[in-house]
Protein backbone atom coordinates (compact mmCIF):
# COMPACT_ATOMS: atom_id res chain seq x y z
CA UNK A 1 0.00 0.00 0.00
CA UNK A 2 1.15 3.42 -0.58
CA UNK A 3 1.53 5.72 2.59
CA UNK A 4 0.78 9.20 2.33
CA UNK A 5 0.48 11.56 5.52
CA UNK A 6 -1.26 14.85 4.96
CA UNK A 7 1.21 16.96 7.38
CA UNK A 8 2.45 17.25 10.61
CA UNK A 9 0.12 16.42 13.64
CA UNK A 10 1.87 17.35 16.40
CA UNK A 11 5.44 18.26 18.57
CA UNK A 12 5.93 17.43 21.53
CA UNK A 13 8.80 18.90 24.00
CA UNK A 14 10.50 18.66 27.33
CA UNK A 15 9.94 21.59 29.16
CA UNK A 16 10.98 22.48 32.98
CA UNK A 17 8.51 24.18 35.51
CA UNK A 18 5.32 24.16 33.96
CA UNK A 19 3.65 27.14 34.78
CA UNK A 20 6.39 29.48 33.37
CA UNK A 21 5.58 27.14 30.11
CA UNK A 22 2.28 27.96 30.38
CA UNK A 23 2.51 31.89 30.62
CA UNK A 24 5.37 31.51 27.19
CA UNK A 25 2.69 29.76 25.12
CA UNK A 26 -0.60 30.88 25.94
CA UNK A 27 0.23 34.78 27.01
CA UNK A 28 3.92 35.05 24.54
CA UNK A 29 2.70 33.06 21.83
CA UNK A 30 -1.25 33.44 22.14
CA UNK A 31 -1.90 29.75 21.81
CA UNK A 32 -4.78 28.23 23.62
CA UNK A 33 -3.98 25.28 26.26
CA UNK A 34 -6.40 23.03 24.90
CA UNK A 35 -5.86 19.89 27.20
CA UNK A 36 -4.31 19.92 30.80
CA UNK A 37 -3.37 16.46 31.56
CA UNK A 38 -0.45 14.13 32.85
CA UNK A 39 1.95 12.33 30.98
CA UNK A 40 0.91 8.46 30.46
CA UNK A 41 4.17 7.33 31.38
CA UNK A 42 4.53 8.97 34.36
CA UNK A 43 1.44 10.47 35.72
CA UNK A 44 3.00 12.57 38.61
CA UNK A 45 3.63 15.24 36.01
CA UNK A 46 1.72 17.02 33.10
CA UNK A 47 1.66 16.70 30.04
CA UNK A 48 -0.04 20.31 28.63
CA UNK A 49 -1.27 20.49 24.86
CA UNK A 50 -1.25 23.70 23.04
CA UNK A 51 -3.15 24.66 19.66
CA UNK A 52 -6.06 26.63 18.07
CA UNK A 53 -9.10 27.08 19.80
CA UNK A 54 -10.13 23.04 19.04
CA UNK A 55 -6.53 21.65 18.82
CA UNK A 56 -6.49 20.75 15.30
CA UNK A 57 -3.84 18.44 13.91
CA UNK A 58 -1.42 20.86 12.54
CA UNK A 59 -2.06 23.33 15.67
CA UNK A 60 -0.73 21.26 18.24
CA UNK A 61 2.72 21.54 20.06
CA UNK A 62 2.74 19.87 24.04
CA UNK A 63 5.14 19.61 26.56
CA UNK A 64 6.14 17.09 29.32
CA UNK A 65 7.29 19.90 31.75
CA UNK A 66 9.56 18.33 34.52
CA UNK A 67 10.37 20.86 37.28
CA UNK A 68 14.04 21.06 37.78
CA UNK A 69 15.31 18.79 34.20
CA UNK A 70 18.64 19.21 33.63
CA UNK A 71 19.25 21.11 30.39
CA UNK A 72 19.30 18.75 27.14
CA UNK A 73 21.46 19.59 24.31
CA UNK A 74 20.14 20.55 20.55
CA UNK A 75 22.16 18.42 17.89
CA UNK A 76 22.25 15.91 15.17
CA UNK A 77 19.65 13.75 15.71
CA UNK A 78 16.69 15.90 16.91
CA UNK A 79 13.89 17.98 15.63
CA UNK A 80 15.63 21.75 16.28
CA UNK A 81 13.05 23.80 15.49
CA UNK A 82 9.79 24.38 15.36
CA UNK A 83 8.02 27.09 13.16
CA UNK A 84 4.26 28.27 13.11
CA UNK A 85 2.70 29.76 10.98
CA UNK A 86 1.63 33.81 11.16
CA UNK A 87 0.28 36.49 8.32
CA UNK A 88 2.56 38.03 6.11
CA UNK A 89 3.31 41.60 7.40
CA UNK A 90 2.99 40.56 11.56
CA UNK A 91 6.52 40.15 12.17
CA UNK A 92 6.79 43.55 13.15
CA UNK A 93 4.16 43.05 15.40
CA UNK A 94 5.57 39.86 17.03
CA UNK A 95 9.08 41.49 17.63
CA UNK A 96 7.69 44.43 19.54
CA UNK A 97 5.54 42.05 21.53
CA UNK A 98 8.40 40.10 22.01
CA UNK A 99 10.45 42.77 23.15
CA UNK A 100 7.30 44.04 25.44
CA UNK A 101 7.76 40.69 27.66
CA UNK A 102 11.35 40.55 27.69
CA UNK A 103 11.91 37.63 24.70
CA UNK A 104 14.77 38.43 22.29
CA UNK A 105 13.78 37.87 18.91
CA UNK A 106 15.79 37.50 15.47
CA UNK A 107 14.27 38.48 11.98
CA UNK A 108 15.94 36.06 9.24
CA UNK A 109 14.61 35.17 5.59
CA UNK A 110 14.55 31.69 4.42
CA UNK A 111 13.57 31.85 1.37
CA UNK A 112 12.47 35.28 -1.06
CA UNK A 113 8.97 34.91 -0.04
CA UNK A 114 9.54 33.51 3.31
CA UNK A 115 10.46 36.02 6.46
CA UNK A 116 11.16 34.22 9.98
CA UNK A 117 11.24 35.85 13.77
CA UNK A 118 13.16 33.00 15.87
CA UNK A 119 12.65 33.27 19.52
CA UNK A 120 13.76 30.87 22.10
CA UNK A 121 10.88 29.61 24.88
CA UNK A 122 12.05 30.00 28.44
CA UNK A 123 13.52 26.44 28.11
CA UNK A 124 15.83 27.32 25.39
CA UNK A 125 13.58 25.36 22.92
CA UNK A 126 14.21 27.02 19.46
CA UNK A 127 10.91 28.53 18.15
CA UNK A 128 10.13 30.65 14.91
CA UNK A 129 7.16 32.11 13.33
CA UNK A 130 7.12 32.25 10.04
CA UNK A 131 5.43 34.86 7.80
CA UNK A 132 5.00 33.47 3.79
CA UNK A 133 3.61 35.16 0.56
CA UNK A 134 1.57 31.92 0.27
CA UNK A 135 -1.79 32.12 2.27
CA UNK A 136 -2.85 30.46 5.24
CA UNK A 137 -6.52 29.58 5.21
CA UNK A 138 -6.51 28.40 8.42
CA UNK A 139 -8.34 30.28 11.21
CA UNK A 140 -6.67 31.74 14.10
CA UNK A 141 -7.07 31.22 18.03
CA UNK A 142 -8.30 34.96 18.88
CA UNK A 143 -7.86 34.86 22.28
CA UNK A 144 -7.55 38.24 23.13
CA UNK A 145 -4.13 38.02 24.40
CA UNK A 146 -2.58 38.10 20.81
CA UNK A 147 -4.85 40.16 17.91
CA UNK A 148 -6.58 38.19 15.42
CA UNK A 149 -5.03 39.56 12.62
CA UNK A 150 -1.48 38.19 13.15
CA UNK A 151 -1.87 35.51 15.25
CA UNK A 152 -0.58 32.14 14.68
CA UNK A 153 -2.37 29.88 12.27
CA UNK A 154 -1.19 26.53 13.23
CA UNK A 155 2.41 24.91 12.57
CA UNK A 156 4.61 25.66 9.74
CA UNK A 157 7.15 23.26 9.63
CA UNK A 158 9.83 21.05 11.46
CA UNK A 159 13.48 21.60 11.45
CA UNK A 160 15.10 17.96 11.34
CA UNK A 161 19.27 18.30 12.05
CA UNK A 162 20.63 14.87 11.12
CA UNK A 163 24.18 13.59 10.13
CA UNK A 164 23.28 11.82 6.58
CA UNK A 165 20.40 13.62 5.03
CA UNK A 166 20.46 11.31 2.15
CA UNK A 167 18.82 8.93 4.38
CA UNK A 168 16.38 10.83 5.96
CA UNK A 169 14.76 12.36 3.45
CA UNK A 170 14.88 8.89 1.67
CA UNK A 171 12.88 7.82 4.42
CA UNK A 172 10.40 10.43 4.50
CA UNK A 173 9.74 10.09 0.46
CA UNK A 174 9.91 6.86 0.40
CA UNK A 175 7.86 5.48 3.64
CA UNK A 176 5.74 8.79 4.24
CA UNK A 177 5.06 9.74 0.71
CA UNK A 178 6.56 13.77 1.51
CA UNK A 179 8.41 14.89 -1.70
CA UNK A 180 11.11 17.34 -2.40
CA UNK A 181 9.55 20.87 -3.16
CA UNK A 182 13.02 22.79 -2.45
CA UNK A 183 16.64 23.44 -1.11
CA UNK A 184 17.27 26.41 0.07
CA UNK A 185 21.33 26.55 0.94
CA UNK A 186 22.12 23.68 3.76
CA UNK A 187 17.96 23.23 3.90
CA UNK A 188 15.99 20.84 1.75
CA UNK A 189 12.23 21.73 1.92
CA UNK A 190 9.60 18.27 1.98
CA UNK A 191 6.29 18.67 1.87
CA UNK A 192 3.64 16.13 2.31
CA UNK A 193 0.08 15.99 0.95
CA UNK A 194 -0.87 19.24 -0.19
CA UNK A 195 1.67 21.16 1.60
CA UNK A 196 1.88 24.53 2.58
CA UNK A 197 1.91 25.21 6.28
CA UNK A 198 1.77 22.79 8.33
CA UNK A 199 2.80 19.90 6.11
CA UNK A 200 6.57 21.13 5.88
CA UNK A 201 9.70 19.33 6.74
CA UNK A 202 13.30 21.31 6.59
CA UNK A 203 16.30 19.12 6.69
CA UNK A 204 19.30 20.26 7.53
CA UNK A 205 22.60 18.59 7.36
CA UNK A 206 24.48 18.63 10.72
CA UNK A 207 27.75 20.73 10.45
CA UNK A 208 29.50 19.12 12.71
CA UNK A 209 27.63 20.55 16.15
CA UNK A 210 26.96 18.17 18.68
CA UNK A 211 25.09 15.64 18.99
CA UNK A 212 21.43 16.20 20.28
CA UNK A 213 20.77 15.63 24.45
CA UNK A 214 16.96 14.63 24.95
CA UNK A 215 16.05 16.81 28.35
CA UNK A 216 14.84 20.35 29.00
CA UNK A 217 14.33 22.67 26.01
CA UNK A 218 14.68 19.71 23.52
CA UNK A 219 12.14 18.43 21.37
CA UNK A 220 10.54 15.01 22.16
CA UNK A 221 9.34 13.87 18.74
CA UNK A 222 7.44 15.16 15.98
CA UNK A 223 4.07 13.22 14.73
CA UNK A 224 2.65 13.09 11.52
CA UNK A 225 -1.26 12.65 10.47
CA UNK A 226 -3.23 10.18 9.80
CA UNK A 227 -7.10 9.69 9.17
CA UNK A 228 -7.99 7.19 11.69
CA UNK A 229 -6.67 4.12 13.82
CA UNK A 230 -7.86 1.70 10.97
CA UNK A 231 -5.63 3.43 8.25
CA UNK A 232 -3.13 3.63 10.89
CA UNK A 233 -3.35 -0.27 11.72
CA UNK A 234 -2.60 -0.58 8.02
CA UNK A 235 0.51 1.99 8.28
CA UNK A 236 2.00 0.18 11.26
CA UNK A 237 1.94 -3.53 8.92
CA UNK A 238 3.24 -1.80 6.10
CA UNK A 239 6.02 0.30 8.11
CA UNK A 240 6.79 -3.29 9.94
CA UNK A 241 7.22 -5.07 6.74
CA UNK A 242 9.40 -2.15 5.52
CA UNK A 243 11.97 -3.02 8.57
CA UNK A 244 11.01 -0.17 10.92
CA UNK A 245 10.68 -1.25 14.34
CA UNK A 246 6.96 0.06 15.31
CA UNK A 247 5.40 0.35 18.40
CA UNK A 248 2.22 -1.07 18.99
CA UNK A 249 -0.86 1.44 18.85
CA UNK A 250 -1.14 3.32 22.04
CA UNK A 251 -3.86 5.16 23.60
CA UNK A 252 -3.35 8.40 24.02
CA UNK A 253 -6.96 9.39 24.59
CA UNK A 254 -7.08 12.33 22.00
CA UNK A 255 -5.71 10.15 19.47
CA UNK A 256 -3.53 6.93 19.14
CA UNK A 257 -0.23 6.80 17.97
CA UNK A 258 2.58 4.15 16.87
CA UNK A 259 6.23 5.29 16.88
CA UNK A 260 9.58 4.55 15.10
CA UNK A 261 12.86 6.00 14.92
CA UNK A 262 13.94 7.23 11.43
CA UNK A 263 17.72 6.55 10.58
CA UNK A 264 19.14 9.92 11.58
CA UNK A 265 17.73 9.52 15.18
CA UNK A 266 14.79 11.53 15.37
CA UNK A 267 11.72 9.93 17.17
CA UNK A 268 9.05 10.17 14.37
CA UNK A 269 4.90 9.29 15.80
CA UNK A 270 1.97 8.97 13.41
CA UNK A 271 -1.16 10.23 15.10
CA UNK A 272 -4.71 9.88 13.92
CA UNK A 273 -6.89 12.81 14.21
CA UNK A 274 -9.70 11.41 15.42
CA UNK A 275 -11.51 11.14 18.40
CA UNK A 276 -9.86 15.18 19.23
CA UNK A 277 -9.77 17.01 22.25
CA UNK A 278 -13.42 17.52 23.03
CA UNK A 279 -14.23 13.87 23.82
CA UNK A 280 -13.47 14.69 27.33
CA UNK A 281 -14.39 18.63 28.24
CA UNK A 282 -16.76 21.18 26.34
CA UNK A 283 -14.98 23.13 23.45
CA UNK A 284 -15.34 26.39 25.16
CA UNK A 285 -13.36 24.98 28.37
CA UNK A 286 -10.77 23.07 26.96
CA UNK A 287 -7.67 23.24 29.08
CA UNK A 288 -9.34 24.00 32.07
CA UNK A 289 -9.70 21.22 34.83
CA UNK A 290 -6.84 18.35 34.49
CA UNK A 291 -8.72 15.13 32.52
CA UNK A 292 -7.50 11.92 33.05
CA UNK A 293 -7.96 8.63 30.85
CA UNK A 294 -10.31 5.91 32.76
CA UNK A 295 -7.38 3.86 33.75
CA UNK A 296 -5.77 6.85 36.07
CA UNK A 297 -9.22 8.47 37.39
CA UNK A 298 -9.36 5.74 40.50
CA UNK A 299 -5.97 7.42 41.40
CA UNK A 300 -7.03 10.82 40.99
CA UNK A 301 -6.79 12.21 44.29
CA UNK A 302 -2.96 11.18 44.26
CA UNK A 303 -2.10 12.76 40.64
CA UNK A 304 -3.56 16.12 41.84
CA UNK A 305 -1.53 16.03 45.05
CA UNK A 306 1.59 15.30 43.05
CA UNK A 307 0.98 17.20 40.33
CA UNK A 308 2.46 21.62 40.16
CA UNK A 309 -0.22 23.61 40.80
CA UNK A 310 -1.01 25.92 37.86
CA UNK A 311 -2.85 29.23 36.92
CA UNK A 312 -4.27 29.30 33.84
CA UNK A 313 -4.81 32.79 32.32
CA UNK A 314 -8.58 33.64 32.00
CA UNK A 315 -8.25 34.23 28.20
CA UNK A 316 -7.97 30.46 27.47
CA UNK A 317 -11.55 30.30 27.95
CA UNK A 318 -13.08 33.52 26.34
CA UNK A 319 -16.72 31.93 26.52
CA UNK A 320 -16.22 31.85 30.27
CA UNK A 321 -14.76 35.17 31.15
CA UNK A 322 -17.49 37.57 33.15
CA UNK A 323 -19.55 33.89 33.14
CA UNK A 324 -18.24 33.37 36.50
CA UNK A 325 -19.29 35.01 40.13
ZN1 LIG B 1 3.29 12.61 20.37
Amino acid sequence: MDITTSGLHHVTAIAGEPQRNIDFYVRGLGLRLVKKTVNFDDPGTYHLYYGDEAGRPGSLLTFFPWTGIRQGVVGTGQSTSTAFSVPQGSLGWWKDHFAAIGVESTLSRTTPDEDRLSVRDPDGLSIELVASSATDPRDPWDSALVPAEHAVRGQHSSVLTVADPERTIGLLVNDLGLRIVGEHGDRTRLAAGAGGAGALIDVIAASGGPQGLGAGGTVHHIAFRVEDQATQELWRQELTSRGHQVTAILDRQYFTSIYFREPGGVLLEIATDTPGFDIDEPLLELGRSLKLPPWFEPSREAIENAVAKITLPEENNPGLVGARS
